[in-house]
């Protein structure tokens, strides 16, 4: 019956160690969450200054396109002045009339475009700070979560060592059948207490045969249903 209770403790154990992993991942998750927001700021700074460019580029041809403007509206001013005839003067006139509206249309849009540079340029600052801040509140998480993690593994080194003493006291037979136990149900519930004649994870009704041989704890007896290793309810009491 001693391997019984050895059963009960080992599975406590792989309980306590399964929370410790938890905690790791947890510990983790932290890192992570900020990682994975600094990649997307960098993705979304990225956008920015790309949009940016695009930009600076279309003000400067812009500002290209006002410089000849200009310069053909003081030519046309000049000329104006000095025109032979009516028909000469005219279409100078016309031609003041017509440069003046796109002057002011142009200037209008590089105004609007150094604008929306303004506005980038600011948003692409405030992405350089959070980086430059999260990258030391990274920097200060993992060095707090290296030591959880390291706490964690202790506790799971002293679990295991205990976990190890345990199955080494088991019988060969038994603690090979615990560990292929193990290995074959996911969610590392190897043991399930025999409620009455029912197995207590799954509910099903183990044989009369069954029942028998694991009161006498003569032999280790799965549940046909949830292959779990039953363990006698009354054991628990010791
Ligand atoms: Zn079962």
């Amino acid at each position: 019956m001693e391997h019984f209770k050895n059963f009960i403790e080992i599975q406590a154990l792989l309980k306590k160690i399964s929370a410790h992993e938890e905690n790791i991942q947890s510990h983790q998750n932290r890192i992570n969450f900020v990682e994975t927001s600094r990649e997307k700021r960098v993705q979304s700074r990225d956008t920015l200054s790309l949009r940016k460019e695009e930009l600076t580029k279309e003000s400067q041809e812009l500002e290209k396109n006002l410089f000849d403007k200009e310069k053909d509206l003081t030519r046309a001013n000049e000329n104006s002045s000095k025109a032979s005839n009516q028909a000469q003067a005219t279409a100078l006139e016309n031609e003041i009339q017509s440069l003046e509206p796109q002057i002011d249309q142009i200037q209008e849009s590089i105004l609007t475009i150094l604008e929306e540079i303004e506005e980038l340029e600011t948003q692409i600052s405030e992405a350089d700070e959070f980086l430059k801040g999260s990258l030391e509140t990274l920097e200060e998480l993992r060095s707090e979560v290296n030591s959880d993690i390291e706490k964690e593994n202790k506790e799971i080194s002293n679990y295991s060592n205990r976990m190890t003493a345990l199955l080494e006291a088991l019988e060969n037979t038994q603690r090979k059948f615990f560990e292929q136990t193990l290995k074959n149900i996911k969610d590392k519930q190897v043991i399930s207490f025999l409620n009455g004649k029912l197995c207590s994870r799954c509910r099903y009704e183990a044989s009369s045969t069954q029942i028998t041989e694991i009161e006498n704890g003569r032999s280790i007896e799965v549940c046909d249903n949830c292959s779990r290793i039953l363990i006698p309810s009354t054991i628990n009491s010791f």
